[in-house]
C-alpha cells in the first residue's frame, strides 16, 4: 500500500505485493467466479484467472463468443455454459456483457443472484444510469467494480508478458462485509498491475469522457484535421500520414509515455520546441470548451441515452459496420494501410 500525493490530493495505491496471489486464493477459496460475456474483457479476465488457478466458468450465448471460448479450451458443461446456467452456478458474477447486453440479460441475471453473491462490473455504466438500464441489484448482494485502464486485449497480453494493467476499484454495495476483499482479490486474480480507488460514478463519467475525447474521438478528429490541411496544401499522402500519425504513434507518443512531455520538448529540435510550446495553449483553449461540453453531456445522462438507444437496435451491428467502413475509407487510413504494410517488420523477405 502506498500513499501518493499529487497536487495536494492524497490517494492510496494498492500493489500486487499487498495481495500476493496466495492471499487472493485464500480470500476466494469458496467462490465460483462466473464470467458473463466473452468479449475482450471477458476473455482477458477469464483466461488470466484460469491460468492463475482460480475456479472460473464462462457464461455466454451460443454464437460468435461461444465459439471463441471453445477455441480457447473452455468446455461445454464443465466450465462453459449459457448465461443463465453460469449465473446460477457462480457466487461472484462478473457482468462483462456489452452495456446493451447487460440491460437485456438483467432479468435473467437478477433472478439468479442469491443472498451473499457478488455482482462485479468492469464499468459503472449499468448502475450509474440505472434509470435507463433498470439495473438495480437486490440489497443482499455485494456490488463491486474493477475497471482495467486498457483494452481487454492488453489485459491478456500484459499478463502473458508478466506485466499488469492498472485498474480502478470501487465498492458500491457491501452486503457481506467482505465486498472490499472480494473486489481486490478478484482485481489481482484477473491480472491487474496496481489499483486505485474510485466510485461507480467517477469511473463511468471519466471513462465516457476519455473515450469520447483524448483516447479516441478527439484524437481521430485531430489527426484528420492535420492530415486534411496538409493534403489540401499539396503534400503527398506519405508525407501527410508520416507527419501526422506514423511519427506520433511510432516514435513520439511512446517516448512521452516513458519520459513525460517536458523531456520530449527538451529532446526535440529547438525549432520544434518553440513551436510546440507556443501552440499548445491555443489548442488547450480551443479544445477545453468542447471537452467540457462533452463532460456535461456525460454527467447529464444524455450520452448514455444516445448509446443505449443506438446499441439496442437490432440492426446496430450492420449500421456500425457501414460507419466503420467510412472511417476505413478515409484517405488518411488508406494511407495507413499501405504504409503499415511497408514497415520493415511487416515485409516478407
Ligand atoms: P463487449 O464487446 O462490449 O461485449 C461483448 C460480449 O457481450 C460478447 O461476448 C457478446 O456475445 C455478449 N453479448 C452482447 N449482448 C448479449 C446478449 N444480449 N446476450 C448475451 N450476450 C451478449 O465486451 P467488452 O469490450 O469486453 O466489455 C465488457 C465490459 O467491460 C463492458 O462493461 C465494458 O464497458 C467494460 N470494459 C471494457 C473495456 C474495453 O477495453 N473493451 C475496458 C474496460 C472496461 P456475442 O459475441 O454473442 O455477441
Ligand atoms: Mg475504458
Amino acid at each position: 500500500m502506498k500513499t501518493i500525493e499529487i497536487g495536494g490530493h492524497q490517494e492510496t495505491i494498492i500493489e500486487r505485493s499487498d495481495f500476493p496471489i496466495e492471499k487472493c486464493h485464500e480470500i476466494l477459496k469458496d467462490e465460483v467466479t462466473a464470467i458473463l460475456g466473452y468479449g475482450p474483457q471477458g476473455r482477458g479476465q477469464g483466461l488470466n484467472m484460469r491460468d492463475q488457478g482460480f475456479r472460473v466458468i464462462i457464461g455466454i450465448r451460443k454464437g460468435r463468443s461461444w465459439d471463441k471460448a471453445v477455441a480457447d479450451g473452455w468446455q461445454e458443461g464443465v466450465n462453459l455454459f449459457e448465461v443463465e446456467e453460469a449465473a446460477k452456478r457462480g457466487t461472484i458474477l462478473q457482468y462483462l456483457l456489452s452495456d446493451a447486453g447487460q440491460i437485456s440479460s438483467w432479468p435473467t441475471v437478477k433472478a439468479n443472484l442469491e443472498p451473499g453473491n457478488a455482482l462485479y462490473f468492469s464499468h459503472g455504466f449499468g448502475i450509474v444510469f440505472n434509470e435507463d438500464t433498470q439495473i438495480v441489484p437486490p440489497d443482499n448482494v455485494d456490488v463491486m467494480l474493477v475497471a482495467p485502464k486498457g483494452s481487454g486485449l492488453t489485459v491478456r497480453t500484459h499478463f502473458e508478458a508478466g506485466r499488469g494493467i492498472n485498474s480502478s476499484w470501487a465498492v458500491h454495495q457491501d452486503a457481506t462485509g467482505r465486498a472490499k476483499e472480494r473486489c481486490i482479490a478478484t482485481a489481482f486474480a484477473i491480472g491487474s498491475g496496481h489499483l486505485f480507488e474510485t466510485t461507480f460514478a467517477d469511473e463511468t463519467h471519466s471513462d465516457l469522457t476519455g473515450e469520447r475525447c483524448v483516447l479516441m474521438g478527439l484524437i481521430q478528429g485531430a489527426f484528420l484535421a492535420q492530415y486534411e490541411v496538409l493534403r489540401e496544401n499539396g503534400h503527398s499522402p506519405s508525407e501527410a500520414f508520416n507527419e501526422t500519425i506514423e511519427e506520433a504513434l511510432q516514435s513520439l507518443y511512446p517516448l512521452v509515455s516513458e519520459k513525460g512531455m517536458d523531456w520530449m520538448y527538451s529532446n526535440c529540435s529547438t525549432t520544434a520546441q518553440r513551436g510546440a510550446l507556443d501552440w499548445a495553449p491555443r489548442f488547450r483553449d480551443a479544445l477545453k470548451p468542447v471537452v467540457a461540453e462533452c463532460y456535461q453531456k456525460v454527467i447529464s445522462g444524455e450520452e448514455a441515452k444516445i448509446a443505449i438507444e443506438s446499441n439496442s437496435k437490432s440492426d446496430y451491428r450492420e449500421k456500425l459496420e457501414l460507419e466503420l467502413e467510412a472511417v476505413n475509407n478515409q484517405e488518411m487510413w488508406q494511407a495507413g494501410r499501405v504504409l503499415r504494410a511497408l514497415r520493415p517488420e511487416n515485409l516478407v523477405e
